[in-house]
């Protein structure tokens, strides 16, 4: 990854798109990687954080785009609370999976199917229901028959129930996302 120093010019495309009031903070980053050390998810992504952020500066939206690191965070703010600027990078991961929707490949196609179905299924029951997720999933996918080995397995060892699950928080989870989704729309 490039030094700060050797950018001699932001790509204002790529910022405008993801950012275009600045309220991401995402031009204030200073490179100074506090927020790759913390973030959870840092050695199972292909891209850091703060890598991340200097990518939109440079205006490389394909890479990003085919990143795994846009589907391997996790949101966990912590990033966000160790930056001396505040920047917002799980916001700006956000916006970069509703960039993938307009244009997906056939993988990220799947990648979304599946956040979508998991998402949808935790507002339903305020937790994920993994056999009644990975059904939907499977349909919409067209994903049939890969994987159909472990569910004996699975459902022996209780990892995945018959029922879904049933969780006096689910009233609550689904406000949660009402909330996130109104706010999101505000932006
Ligand atoms: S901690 Fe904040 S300022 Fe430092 S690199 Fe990460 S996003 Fe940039
Ligand atoms: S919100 Fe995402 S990028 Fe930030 S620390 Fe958590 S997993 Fe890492």
């Amino acid at each position: 990854m490039n030094n700060p120093a050797t950018i001699t010019s932001v790509n204002q495309g790529l910022l405008e798109k993801l950012d275009p009031e600045g309220k991401l903070n995402l031009a204030s980053c200073l490179q100074c990687a506090r927020c790759s050390a913390g973030c959870t998810m840092r050695l199972e992504t292909d891209i850091l954080p703060h890598q991340m952020n200097r990518m939109v500066l440079m205006g490389m939206e394909d890479e990003l785009l085919k990143s795994k690191a846009i589907w391997t965070c996790v949101s966990c703010h912590t990033c966000v609370s160790r930056c001396p600027m505040k920047v917002d990078t799980p916001a700006l991961v956000d916006k970069l999976r509703e960039m993938t929707q307009t244009a997906p490949s056939q993988d990220l196609e799947k990648i979304n199917i599946f956040n979508n179905e998991m998402l949808k299924s935790m507002k339903q029951f305020g937790r994920v229901y993994e056999l009644g997720m990975m059904g939907f999933y499977k349909m919409r996918a067209r994903d049939l028959f890969s994987d159909l080995a472990k569910f004996p397995t699975m459902l022996l060892k209780g990892k995945m129930k018959i029922f879904p699950p049933r969780t006096r928080a689910a009233k609550s989870v689904s406000a949660i996302f009402d909330k996130v989704r109104a706010r999101r729309a505000k932006r």
